[in-house]
């Protein structure tokens, strides 16, 4: 078994599996350790709702096979109104969507090691030279890429990533039969995609339900774990909120939660640190890449594993040079390419979860009356959109937002807005 590749990744989640995907396709000698067995994969892995759009799946190549269903339509919830947007989606089947990946980097030629816990990189003159897995095992790479999601130990390590607790949202979710996806007292969730934002149901979060079919829909909750609405002495745990949500809408009355399909899992809402450095890149949820409402991930974490790709290639074929400047071009590929105004796009973020329901009922009377384009454009990061969006009564949130989050990116947005 060779001990000796062109790029190592560690991780076989979207970003690094798709990072792997390009690499193949360029016929790099590429290999991707996996901390799970390949029997069960992905087992702990498999925590996303999925939800995604065309252009992700026409971007990458995701066949149709791995579509639970195709949705019409957005729908977002307040505690008293709702407004409903027509997007075509599609809400996939994680579990089938990541083997998918994997099987067809194998047939462009990319070797995949399961049962691979990677631990450490391995440095020589602060250069990243390979890592360490599974206690003692070694392997070297020009290039070293770490695709781990939020657990990100090789970017810890090297202190590219620096992922805070405060910052995580936690989600779970339970696939379920029986659900109402048209009850006369809602918004009609057929062919839908639903985020509720209703501190009631999960304070500091929100609630979803995604139409899977039938009577069958994904449906779960997330919030961020920080003292503003969850202290350590808060008891309440996420199980419980959903548990709650379950027992009082009437949507749920005759659901079920479907055996073993349960999905839980973790991402981090601040600004990214430094991206890469000598010999070395952070993709996917490594590194935070923020998408306020949808909470896409997998677009952002599959775009995130093409960056790397291109910037693998420049620096192997290209210039043959993987110094910390020339692995920068990831960074800037990042900024322009995978989370564009990211510090706005942050700011919406934290608005979303902390404004209080009075205001989301709000924010629906706002989409009813603006442009229909104005919640895509906001999501996109649009300062105009946001703008329109917001009132003199958000000033004490944005003020808040702002000293709790002295980040030079926060302090800049800060310094933008004093005309509200
Ligand atoms: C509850 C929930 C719902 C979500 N819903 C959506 C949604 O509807 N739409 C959407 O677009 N996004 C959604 N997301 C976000 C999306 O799932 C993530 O952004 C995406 O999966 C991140 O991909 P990744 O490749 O960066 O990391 P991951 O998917 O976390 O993959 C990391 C991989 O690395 C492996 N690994 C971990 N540690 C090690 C190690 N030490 N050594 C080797 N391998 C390791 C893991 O087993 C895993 O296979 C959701 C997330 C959660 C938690």
């Amino acid at each position: 078994m060779s001990d000796r590749f062109d790029v190592v990744i560690a991780g076989a989640g979207p970003a690094g599996a798709q990072c792997a995907r390009d690499l193949a396709q360029r016929d790099y000698e590429v290999l991707v350790l996996e901390t799970e067995s390949e029997d069960a994969f992905p087992k702990q892995s498999n925590k996303s709702t999925a939800g995604t759009f065309p252009s992700m799946m026409g971007s990458f190549g995701i066949p149709d096979d791995v579509v639970m269903n195709y949705t019409d339509s957005v729908v977002l919830e307040s505690p008293t109104d709702h407004f409903e947007q027509t997007q075509p989606g599609a809400v996939l089947e994680f579990a089938d969507f990541k083997r998918f990946l994997v099987r067809d980097g194998r047939e462009d030629g990319a070797t995949y090691r399961f049962d691979s816990r990677v631990s450490k990189p391995i440095t020589r003159d602060d250069e990243v030279v390979g890592v360490r897995y599974n206690g003692d095992e070694e392997v070297y790479a020009d290039i070293v890429i770490d695709a781990t999601g939020p657990a990100a130990p090789l970017a810890k390590d090297l202190g590219v990533s620096d992922l805070e607790r405060r910052n995580q949202a936690i989600g779970i979710e339970w696939e379920m039969e029986g659900v109402d996806v048209s009850h006369p007292d809602y918004a009609d969730l057929t062919d839908a995609m639903m985020l509720r934002l209703d501190h009631d149901i999960v304070p500091g979060g929100y609630s979803w339900v995604f139409h899977t079919g039938g009577d069958t829909a994904k449906v779960g909750l997330c919030y961020i774990q920080n003292e503003t609405y969850h202290t350590s002495a808060d008891d309440v745990t996420i199980d419980d909120f959903l548990q709650n949500w379950l027992d009082d809408d009437p949507r749920f009355d005759d659901a079920e939660r479907l055996e073993g399909k349960q999905h839980r899992g973790s991402a981090h809402i601040q600004p990214p640190d430094r991206l890469s450095t000598e010999g070395f890149m952070a993709v996917g949820d490594t590194v935070p890449s923020v998408d306020p409402l949808w909470g896409q991930g997998i677009d952002k974490c599959m775009q995130s594993g093409r960056a790397a790709a291109v910037t693998a290639d420049h620096c192997l074929t290209g210039v043959n040079d993987t110094s910390a400047d020339e692995m920068s071009i990831y960074a800037d590929l990042w900024h322009r390419d995978v989370a564009p105004q990211a510090a706005v796009r942050l700011l919406m973020t934290h608005l979303l979860y902390y404004a209080p329901n009075e205001r989301y009922d709000r924010f629906m009377r706002d989409l009813h009356r603006l442009d229909t384009d104005t919640l895509s454009a906001a999501n996109n990061g649009s300062f105009r959109a946001i703008r329109n969006l917001l009132h003199r009564e958000d000033l004490s949130l944005l003020r808040n937002f702002a000293s709790e989050n002295s980040t030079i990116v926060t302090q800049a947005l800060w310094h933008k807005l004093p005309s509200f």
